[in-house]
């Protein structure tokens, strides 16, 4: 372009003008491109790694184990697993505690793959802004309610084995040794 043409279009504002007649046009034309969020909610994609959120079995039973693996795959640190053994099933346990720290997560999904029996999900849910950082501190009970939030199809709870849960309800009753609570 020209030293005088591009002087001329300093002056009188042309690419500004332009811009305004183009704003102009599609105002006239009625059609809104910019999404209207909060009111209109993004249509994510399957796959979005919003909120890490914890799983049930069909009867409602929670799918972890208390594996702690998910904490170790963890490359934020942000997991606290705590497990503990389940009263009605000897040797067999569950998270006693289980802690997301969400303020610290990056939402990679590391945990997710890391977990050997899918108890652990990525969510759709992202409108995590708050006022109040403790309210990202997710304990089990949170992610598992967001858990029947996002994902109403559970998986069908394995059965277990009656000759397994005899053998060690033989066993309790004979003053077997239970495991100690604590970290995984
Ligand atoms: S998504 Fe990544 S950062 Fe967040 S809890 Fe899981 S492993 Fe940790
Ligand atoms: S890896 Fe899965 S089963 Fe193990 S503690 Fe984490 S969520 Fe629970």
């Amino acid at each position: 372009m020209s030293a005088p043409n591009s002087l001329l279009k300093t002056i009188f504002f042309t690419e500004i003008l332009q811009g305004l007649a183009l704003t102009l046009k599609h105002l006239i034309k009625g059609k809104s491109i910019t999404e209207q969020y909060p009111r209109e909610k993004p249509n994510l994609p399957d796959g979005w790694r919003g909120a890490i959120v914890h799983l049930r079995y069909d009867d409602g039973t929670e799918k972890c184990v208390g594996c702690a693996l998910c904490e170790a795959a963890c490359p934020s640190h942000c997991i606290t697993v705590i497990s503990a053994e389940r009263p009605d099933l000897p040797q067999k346990r569950i998270a006693e505690t289980y802690i997301l720290d969400m303020t610290k997560c990056v939402f990679c999904g590391f945990c997710v793959q890391a977990c050997p029996v899918n108890a652990l999900a990525s969510s759709k849910e992202y409108e995590l802004a708050t006022t109040d950082k403790r309210s990202l501190i997710m304990t089990k009970d949170t992610m598992l309610d967001l858990g029947d939030k996002y994902f109403r199809v559970r998986e069908k709870r394995p059965e277990d084995s009656a000759a397994k849960i005899n053998l060690f309800e033989g066993l309790k009753s004979n003053g077997f040794p239970h495991a100690k609570k604590g970290k995984a």
